[in-house]
């Protein structure tokens, strides 16, 4: 087997031999998963939540076997002698077992209880705009948050055992330093590009609307232009765009369809786009082990943040794309290179962190960072906890949320337990712009090759530096060799100054 040629250790071929049972369960729960969201009758939903349920326990328990954790116990002890591939496989299975582990099996159960109810109430409570309904949920949360950290242990601050848990090695300390800091530099950005008349504050091709079949062969084609294997990947519908990968040869994005302003479903698509690529370019030597999916969220965010934003939202891709919009849509003819780059980076400050721009993104990202950090650190009680998100808001954007629906209801994440997240978002803007420093250094001006539609030397480049490694490194070391340096938030900031002012 091709596989096993980077894996010449006995112990870790072992591991891989049972791992495979828990690939197979991963790959099932994934398809159940993407048909949930997709193609699956509505009533379907409470057999498909206890079939994923009972294939989660199950791989709990195949990963906490005694013989399982004999072997990586085994294969820690010899970990000087391993390859860098073995090494990640060890170091990426302790990891889940540790958290398996050190949370008690009525922790998790409760959780999961929590998750379903929670979800509920916010989905309520965002409909009423009445956050008292959401309230008591959110409190619960927040204190099985905190058992959470308290159990998988800490150093400084208990916000960072639930960093961890989305970014490895992440800290509160270095999502401060890296996102509080962007967020103060993009503000002095963001002021001048909003009082100033080169980027527009709204753009009347947002209300022109579509036809959804022309769309859908737009988003076909852009994604054929980019390089997107439709043999080995898929492009549906959903309400909330995802992505899902069920294998290296089976990666599957979705988008939505407004009905108008084009730009959301195709800066959707490209987003996706750039975490299925990251998906479908890990080596294949690594298929069916732990070493499969990414290095973490973060670096997948970079990948998909570099698609949109970095190639997708520059004038050159404004250019290639025009020939297919014109082509489909027809109403874009009407509209020059310029006009149409102006619509697709309109600044403005708006509530609603999923509609961010470039330069307003991050400010969202800062606002629920600090209310949760306060909240797991009992600093701040939930009930206050809106009027702080109001207070923030205005501080970086200057518009106040009249409707809880539009600040601290909106986003599903905490309902379903997730706090610690949302950090991932902005560490993956930072990285985007510091890979495409490093491809400058090595390749020349990007824009020479979007324009020139060589997608594929981009594909290449984020493939050798990324992608192929998998999950082997974890994600300061990879992007230490990526790059040649630590995470450098320097990067991010010149590109925007770069990109909106000139500078
Ligand atoms: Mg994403």
């Amino acid at each position: 087997m091709e596989t096993l040629r980077l894996f010449q250790d006995e112990t870790i071929r072992e591991i891989l031999e049972r791992y495979r049972v828990i690939w197979a369960l991963g790959h099932a729960s994934s398809i159940m998963g993407w048909d949930s969201e997709t193609y699956m009758p509505k009533q379907g939903y409470r057999d498909r939540a206890i079939a994923s349920s009972e294939l989660s326990t199950l791989s709990k328990k195949l990963m906490t076997d005694p013989e399982m954790l004999r072997l990586i116990d085994k294969a820690e002890e010899k970990l000087e002698d391993l390859n860098d591939f073995e090494k990640g496989v060890v170091r990426i299975l302790r990891r889940g077992v540790r958290i398996y582990t050190q949370l008690p099996d009525d922790l998790i159960r409760e959780i999961a209880k929590t998750r379903q109810e929670a979800r509920v109430k916010w989905a309520d409570a965002k409909i009423k705009d009445d956050f008292e309904i959401f309230r008591p949920m959110l409190e619960k949360v927040v204190n099985l948050s905190i058992q959470v950290a308290e159990h998988l242990g800490y150093e400084d601050n208990r916000y960072d055992a639930l960093l961890d848990l989305f970014e490895e090695g992440l800290t509160y300390e270095k999502a401060r330093n890296n996102i509080t800091y962007v967020a103060g530099e993009l503000k002095k950005i963001f002021d001048e590009v909003y009082n100033g008349d080169e980027y527009p504050s709204q753009h009347e091709l947002e209300k022109v609307e579509y036809d959804r079949e022309a769309m859908e062969k737009v988003n076909k084609e852009i994604l054929s232009m980019v390089g997107y294997p439709w043999d080995r990947a898929r492009l549906d519908v959903s309400l909330h765009p995802f992505t899902m990968a069920a294998g290296l040869d089976d990666v599957r994005i979705t988008t939505r369809y407004e009905g108008n302003d084009f730009r959301r479903t195709m800066y959707s698509v490209l987003h996706e786009f750039g975490h299925a690529l990251y998906d479908l370019q890990v080596d294949p030597q690594l298929r069916y082990t732990p070493l499969e999916g990414g290095a973490s969220l973060g670096i997948h965010e970079s990948q998909s943040r570099f698609w949109e934003n970095i190639v997708g939202r520059s004038r050159e891709f404004t250019e290639v794309v025009k020939p297919i919009l014109d082509e489909y849509l027809g109403f874009t003819k009407d509209y020059r290179v310029e006009d149409l780059y102006r619509y697709f980076n309109i600044v403005r400050p708006g509530l609603i962190r999923v509609d961010a721009d470039e330069l307003t993104y991050d400010f969202h990202i800062v606002i629920r960072m600090e209310i949760e950090n306060m909240l797991v650190n009992e600093r701040l009680k939930v009930s206050e906890a809106p009027e702080v998100w109001n207070d923030m808001m205005e501080k970086y954007l200057g518009i106040r949320p009249k409707r809880y629906s539009e600040g601290i209801l909106q986003d599903i994440h905490w309902s379903i337990g997730m706090m610690g997240y949302f950090p991932t978002y902005s560490l993956g803007n930072i990285l985007a712009s510091q890979i495409l420093e490093a491809f400058k250094r090595e390749k020349g001006d990007i824009a020479n090759y979007i324009i020139e539609k060589d997608f594929k030397t981009i594909r290449e480049f984020l493939r050798e530096k990324i992608h192929r490694y998998g999950g082997t490194y974890d994600p300061a070391t990879l992007i230490r060799m990526a790059t040649g340096e630590d995470i450098n938030p320097r990067y991010y900031i010149q590109h925007l100054r770069e990109k909106f002012l000139g500078q």
